[in-house]
């Protein structure tokens, strides 16, 4: 089975990417123009695979078109250059709304206690193999790739995250590589985020984060790739530790800031 995976994927990545794909990658995802040329070429292979391999289902009346199809993958595939890839293996769909949703929101305090409601989404991952997205925050998220904002490297952060074993019900897992000092650095990361947060301090990265070490994650990962210069002069261990994560330098991007 693996092997007549890695057949099929080798086989699609020598294909030539369709140039009305290229123009859309071309006009929706700006870090497309940020990335040097070689990695431009690892980002269309992943995107060319990520279309192959994931099912794409629109709800709430939108009809998914090859714009929104290869928006969504090619932003994916930027979180997966340069490092060895099952392309997101616990993912088979991905749900597309329009535009803000309402999802149902369901929480457990200490004494068991469920509450139950409806909220406003733009977006949610789920263990299960589903990302829920709605297309109107990921174009605008796309079109400002330095706010620290983007839906879809934030879902997609989640599932690396749970392909990687990054976080768990109980906090940072220790096994994730690079090992060292990985673990405390998160750690003490992410309690220095609460700990501002609490204190209703300004802090560079989204207070979201502080919900927990899994959108900790999510956020670092968007910080990383959309605002890397000041994530690594404000965060510089963070910085470091997501550079050998992810095998990229963003900061050294070229985009001045
Ligand atoms: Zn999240």
């Amino acid at each position: 089975m693996f092997f007549l995976k890695r057949l099929r994927r080798t086989r699609l990545s020598r294909q030539e990417f369709p140039p009305p794909w290229r123009a859309i990658v071309e006009r929706n995802v700006p870090f497309y123009h940020l990335l040097p040329q070689r990695d431009r070429e690892e980002l269309l292979r992943h995107t060319r695979i990520l279309l192959a391999e994931k099912h794409f289902e629109g709800c709430g009346g939108i009809a998914v078109t090859d714009e929104i199809r290869v928006t969504v993958a090619a932003l994916a595939s930027i979180l997966l250059l340069h490092r060895q890839t099952d392309y997101y293996p616990f993912l088979s769909s991905i749900v597309i709304y329009p535009d803000e949703y309402v999802g149902e929101r369901r929480r457990w305090d200490e004494t068991g206690v469920v509450t139950e409601g409806e909220e406003l989404r733009v977006g949610e991952s789920w263990e299960q193999g589903t990302v829920v997205l709605s297309w109107r925050d990921v174009l605008l998220d796309a079109e400002t790739p330095d706010d620290g904002f983007n839906v879809v490297f934030h879902e997609f952060a989640h599932q690396l995250d749970h392909e990687a074993r990054i976080t768990g019900d109980d906090g940072f897992l220790p096994a994730a590589p690079p090992a060292s000092p990985w673990r405390e650095i998160w750690e003490r990361e992410f309690e220095r985020l609460r700990a501002d947060d609490e204190a209703g301090r300004r802090t560079f990265l989204d207070p979201y984060g502080a919900e927990s070490p899994a959108e900790f994650f999510a956020v670092a990962v968007e910080a990383f790739f959309e605002m890397p210069a000041g994530l690594r002069e404000h965060h510089p261990e963070l910085y470091g530790m997501l550079r050998e994560f992810f095998r990229q330098d963003p900061a050294a991007w070229g985009r001045g800031g």
